[in-house]
């Protein structure tokens, strides 16, 4: 098997600075990851677990390109009944047969402007498949439509600044120059929300949690403040693929998804307004409690529990209960000056593997933290 992972120059999570209107998706950092065609879906599913940022893999027959499977369609075929027995043991390319769709390949040299504009075009379902990128003729890459979303995003505040100079010089009204300023605004906090929400779920997705909690922990390390850590895991889910299709799973996670968010929300007068619900990974979710102590993020994660529970979403084949239920890991600290919040997101997911260890549906605080 031949799979190349070249590592972006720059983190695709965070853009190059200095974008202006001309940039072009070269300038991005791209995925770089290929597989051939005749290699094991089981393999490639390995390749998906160990980068979880990956949006897809290239895939290509004699190292030509052939075409682009994403995250998501690889993930939805594994987990449909039988999903795995079928497809594991068998050539990638079995797979992409069956799951192909239109893929969008623009050229490096295309504008991150435009290139926008053309992902957001397509239909809903292919809203947030990654682009392809061809650099050269034969060399492929990938991005994540994210990653063309923080761009524009960045474009326009430097564009609200350009334009306002442009208006001064041309001496046009100051509430012509309000409208245009706050029509510019309202674009820019829509495509800030597009670029931090997860498709599915509409909490906040992954890249959004990893840089508000690295923020938070600098902030709170400062003031010398508690930071809690909620990971929610749904118990048994590959089973209720298996049992209720991959469509109920996907309904499934947007229903627990918006009961988390409320039963945080409910939880005021406890909560912080910092408080972040975000899409861990794909049954997974976390809650980040900036200035909650150890005791009240036990007290919401019970309360969020209970609330799943409460939804009475039946699953017949949970071996933990015959409703669907969470587990829940808590983890709790002062952030330490020259210490990573990722200390923080293991001691979160030792308590969750405790939880599922004891059984399931329920909650579990680390207290070697
Ligand atoms: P456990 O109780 O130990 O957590 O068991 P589990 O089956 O929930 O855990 P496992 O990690 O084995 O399976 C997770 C499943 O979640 C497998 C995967 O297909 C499914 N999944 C991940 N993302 C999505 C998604 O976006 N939609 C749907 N429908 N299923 C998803
Ligand atoms: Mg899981
Ligand atoms: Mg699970």
């Amino acid at each position: 098997m031949s799979v190349e992972f070249i590592a972006p120059s720059n983190s695709p999570e965070k853009p190059p600075e200095n974008l202006s209107l001309e940039s072009t998706l070269k300038e991005l950092a791209v995925f770089n990851f290929q597989v051939e065609a005749s290699s094991l879906a089981k393999e490639v599913a390995r390749f998906f677990q160990a980068q979880p940022l990956l949006p897809g893999v290239i895939l290509t027959v004699n190292g030509e390109f052939l075409g682009m499977i994403s995250r998501r369609r690889f993930m939805e075929r594994m987990s449909r009944p039988y999903g795995v027995d079928t497809f594991a043991g068998r050539p990638i390319m079995a797979l992409y047969q069956i799951a192909q769709t239109d893929i969008l390949i623009l050229p490096g040299v295309a504008l991150i402007v435009v290139a926008a504009q053309r992902a957001m075009q397509r239909q809903p379902e292919l809203l947030y498949e990654p682009i392809v990128v061809q650099l050269e003729p034969q060399v492929y890459r990938l991005l994540d439509v994210h990653q063309v979303l923080v761009a524009l995003s960045q474009i326009h505040q430097q564009a609200t600044g350009y334009i306002r100079e442009l208006y001064y010089n041309l001496s046009v009204t100051q509430s012509e120059l309000e409208a245009a300023n706050s029509q510019l605004k309202a674009a820019n906090s829509e495509l800030y929300r597009l670029a931090n929400l997860d498709g599915l779920t509409q909490v906040a997705n992954r890249h959004c949690f990893n840089e508000y909690l690295e923020k938070k922990w600098r902030e709170l390390g400062e003031a010398a403040a508690e930071i809690s850590l909620i990971l929610c895991d749904v118990d048994f889910f590959k089973k209720y693929n298996d049992t209720y299709g991959h469509q109920a799973g996907d309904a499934c996670l947007q229903q627990v998804a918006q009961a988390i968010l409320e039963s945080v929300n409910y939880s005021t007068g406890e909560v912080s307004g910092e408080t972040l619900v975000a899409r861990y990974g794909g049954e997974e979710f976390a809650v980040i409690l900036p200035r909650t102590s150890p005791e009240i993020a036990v007290w919401i994660a019970e309360k969020i529990r209970v609330w799943i529970k409460e939804l009475e979403i039946e699953h017949v084949n949970s071996e933990a209960c015959s409703l669907v239920t969470l587990s829940l890991g808590v983890a709790s600290t002062v952030p330490l000056p020259g210490t990573s919040q990722k200390n923080l997101i293991a001691a979160a997911d030792r308590a969750l593997y405790q939880a599922k260890d004891g059984g399931r549906d329920r909650v579990i605080l680390d207290f070697r933290f």
